[in-house]
């Protein structure tokens, strides 16, 4: 007999290890991948108050809808909180406000849990509610064998880190050793011929039609050059050499061009720009930071190698971890407190009234409160000495910053704290950003338009407005009529309200592999995997720019999106140069 209960708790979104893993190697139409991300990690006492136990099914609800999944008990979750790992589970119930700024409400929506029966919401449940199409076969490239060949020095392309260490052993066109990597780049690396897409494909009715390259580029030239307002978004998993092409693409068809920045570290950006920043690079960091604070972060997770690389390592003047103190500032006991010297838990949403403490107390001021954000004031002032003692200090600063509470202005009081602590010492901030080309899609934007993202081209000139010219607000608004999608999955990560608009416009997606946006497309252009079978230029969450290298070439018929771009952008000039439809006519 299950008891009633219906327990009020906030929601928290984020990343997970497994949900990286199984998104690599089996890919986000698989099991493992339900697996990994359609959860919810709850707090013991409130399992027991809902009468279950791990595994139980509940249902979830919120004001934008209602799912069924499985329970968990997490230690890492307080009372009154559950965690979703991101996924379409996620964005069922996530609260899509942008608050203007673009980014979706991830972190802290209202959600109601009780338990349930039946089955978990499937996805193809989910998918059904946007018409997807399923792929009945999905194909991996042959693996042929032949000769064996060492790599070195290459660069992972997973997340911001972009790890330039890694040695790869292949053998034929099997990658069979990643050395130095972490495991989402063993993950990502090792199955990079898996569930590929190996031809372009166009939608016809309820099934996809394979068709040659050439014909899927007119179909896509033809619904961009059509579309009265077209939104170009990605471009944090490719190379600057194709973000360059894109925003070109997008002033010619007078669009709008978006990164994924919208939705992870778009604050960071408009922190900045309100009050600048104070950075350096990470090798710095490894040779002099002696004081280090992650706030919002878990790297553990979201980029394996960065205690290793950065914070246990030896540098020129600091010899190792033991002359490092790292605290972690978080709402919950993440693996990477468990690494630190200090865990400092913040009251969830709060960070900004932390952040303003330390800079009083860093200032000498009085705080009258015992405790601020659920810290108590003697830590506050201890952890202001320490920072002002220190010799060099960093703050790593990570999506629970951004995504949370007063979001930019979360950062920009982050960066005036660490101008504050330069008058006593040297103290830089650096966000962790996620998608391994995410700075370099931030930087091509910047001088290409003086904009990092959210940029709009409609007046024939560009301009930027949060919440105004940001992909989740323009497709929650419908105001943006075809989409072309590189390497990125909307699908996957925007809220339902997005998604269903998403779902209703023609689709262009250019990706690798199947993606759950690549299932609601009209075209699917194939595009070979940058880091293995494509090169170009990528920057690192420094803003480092490093070399990607090719090892292998894509599979026949496959261009890299530089090169799918280009081709793009000349069928649409010419579209235009031929007088063919006006802008906003229909296509067929
Ligand atoms: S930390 Fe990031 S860049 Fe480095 S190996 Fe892991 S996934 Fe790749």
């Amino acid at each position: 007999m299950i008891a009633k209960q219906t327990l009020s708790l906030l929601l928290n979104t984020g990343r997970t290890i497994k949900q990286g893993i199984s998104m690599e190697a089996e890919g986000k139409l698989s099991e493992a991948y339900a697996d990994a991300v359609a959860r919810i990690e709850l707090n013991e006492d409130d399992m027991k108050a809902l009468g279950i136990t791990d595994g139980s099914l509940v249902e979830v609800i919120s004001k934008e809808g209602s799912i069924k999944i499985r329970a968990f008990r997490s230690k890492e979750v307080k009372r009154g909180h559950a965690y979703v790992p991101m996924g379409p589970w996620a964005n069922m119930i996530v609260d899509p406000q942008t608050m203007s700024l673009g980014m979706p409400n991830y972190k802290y929506t209202i959600i109601n849990v009780r338990p349930s029966e039946g089955k978990p919401t499937s996805l193809i449940e989910i998918l059904a509610h946007y018409n997807a199409i399923i792929p009945t076969e999905i194909e991996d490239i042959e693996l042929r064998g032949g000769s064996q060949k060492v790599y070195e020095y290459m660069v992972c392309p997973f997340c911001g880190e972009l790890c330039d260490h890694l040695k790869l052993e292949v053998v034929g066109n099997e990658i069979k050793k990643v050395i130095g990597g972490c495991a989402n780049s063993v993950s990502k690396l090792r199955n990079y011929h898996k569930h590929r897409i190996l031809r372009p494909l166009i939608r016809e009715g309820g099934h996809f039609r394979e068709v040659s390259l050439e014909e899927a580029l007119r179909r896509a030239a033809r619904i961009l050059s059509s579309a009265k307002y077209p939104l170009l978004f990605g471009w944090s998993s490719t190379v600057n050499e194709a973000i360059r092409v894109g925003v070109e693409l997008a002033e010619i068809l007078r669009g709008v061009i978006d990164n994924t920045s919208v939705v992870c570290h778009g604050p960071t950006a408009l922190g900045a720009q309100d009050v600048g920043t104070a950075r350096s690079t990470l090798g710095i960091i490894r040779h002099k930071a002696d004081y280090i604070v992650i706030w919002g972060s878990n790297p553990s997770a979201s980029h394996q190698n960065h205690f290793s690389l950065w914070i246990f390592s030896r540098g020129k003047w600091i010899k190792g971890r033991k002359n490092r103190k790292v605290v972690v500032i978080d709402v919950r006991e993440t693996p990477a407190a468990r690494l630190a010297d200090e865990l400092v838990r913040v009251e969830p949403g709060k960070d900004y009234e932390l952040i303003t403490a330390l800079r009083m107390a860093v200032r000498d001021l009085d705080i009258e409160l015992p405790s601020v954000a659920g810290v108590p004031t003697e830590t506050i002032y201890r952890l202001a000495d320490e920072m002002k003692s220190a010799k060099y200090g960093v703050i790593f600063e990570g999506m629970g910053i951004t995504m949370t509470g007063a979001k930019h202005r979360n950062v920009e009081e982050l960066i005036k704290l660490a101008h504050d602590l330069n008058e006593w010492t040297r103290f830089v901030l650096i966000p962790m950003r996620g998608h391994y080309n995410v700075t370099g899609s931030d930087n091509v934007f910047l001088w290409t338009t003086g904009y990092p993202f959210g940029i709009d081209f409609s007046r024939g000139y560009p301009r930027m407005v949060p919440g105004v010219t940001t992909a989740p607000d323009l497709l929650m608004r419908g105001e943006v009529d075809a989409a072309l999608i590189i390497s990125s999955d909307p699908v996957a990560h925007f809220p339902k309200r997005a998604v269903e608009h998403l779902s209703k416009i023609p689709v262009i997606t250019i990706d690798p592999k199947w993606s759950l946006t690549a299932t609601i497309s009209d075209v699917i252009i194939p595009s070979g995997i940058v880091g293995v079978e494509c090169g170009g230029t990528a920057y690192r969450l420094d803003d480092v720019p490093l070399r990607i290298k090719s090892i292998l070439p894509p599979p026949p018929g496959v261009l890299c999106d530089d090169e799918i771009l280009r081709r793009l952008l000349e069928m649409v000039k010419e579209y235009r140069n031929e007088g063919g439809r006006k802008r906003g006519e229909g296509y067929s």
